[in-house]
């Protein structure tokens, strides 16, 4: 589905990745770890062509969709317009088209009494579904996420896992996530890759070890 090949990428002379290989198969949640500034973002942005390559090749079948860190939800925009307003700008004859497919997707999500809320009336959870939401409307076949669960609780973290998988089902979505959060990871990925300077260290099945986030740790 995703075959990323030797890839390099320094910003002013700054090696941030280096000779980066990965395979990721269809419909899998895969999973990115590392420490702060380890390049899972650059890593993510590279996948999405947001940056040139130094070196390498990005190989993507199908389309790809993206949810930001922090949400970076529009505050004068009401869920509703966060969710219809790119596609509109893309596309604007189908505006009453994506408007019923953001209210679908809002009721997949169990949000749909929110489209006209403005994001600051909701809560860390209810921000993360609609950010959720946004990526799904452009129909993605891979969903890179940054950070899905930075500043949310325990339990609306376990909801992201839920709600995640039920995405990976649902829309058989290929799903890359970027956390520095090993034990949400290893709950939520069928395989994980941990960055260590830019490079892989190591790229495992998390159900192959009886205490994977231990494991993980080892080579941080
Ligand atoms: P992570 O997401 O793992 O925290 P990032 O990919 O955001 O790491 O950053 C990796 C490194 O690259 C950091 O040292 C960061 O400062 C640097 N970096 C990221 N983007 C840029 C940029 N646009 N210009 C210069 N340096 C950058
Ligand atoms: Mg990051």
């Amino acid at each position: 589905m995703l075959e990323i090949h030797n890839i390099c990428k320094s910003f002013r002379g700054v090696k941030v990745l280096e000779t980066i290989h990965l395979h990721i198969e269809k419909s899998a949640i895969f999973g990115l770890a590392g420490p702060s500034g380890c390049g899972k973002s650059t890593l993510l942005r590279c996948i999405q062509g947001l940056e040139t390559l130094d070196q390498g090749t990005v190989n993507c079948r199908g389309r790809i969709g993206f949810m930001f860190q922090d949400f970076q939800l529009f505050p004068h925009m009401t869920v509703l317009q966060n969710l219809t307003y790119a596609p509109d700008l893309k596309d604007k004859d189908k505006k009453a088209e994506h408007r019923r497919q953001a209210e679908s997707l809002l009721r997949d999500l169990s949000i749909e009494f929110k489209g006209d809320a403005y994001p600051k009336a909701l809560s860390g959870g209810q921000k993360q579904r609609v950010a959720l939401a946004r990526g799904l409307m452009a129909n993605p076949d891979v969903l890179l996420c940054d950070e899905p669960t930075s500043g949310l609780d325990v339990s609306t973290t376990m909801d992201v896992v839920a709600l995640l998988k039920s995405i990976n089902k649902q829309f058989a979505v290929t799903i890359v996530i970027a956390s520095h959060d090993l034990d949400f990871l290893t709950k939520i990925s069928d395989r994980i890759a941990l960055l260590k300077n830019g490079a892989l260290a190591i790229n495992i099945d998390p159900k192959q070890y009886a205490d994977p986030v231990d494991f993980l740790k080892r080579y941080y």
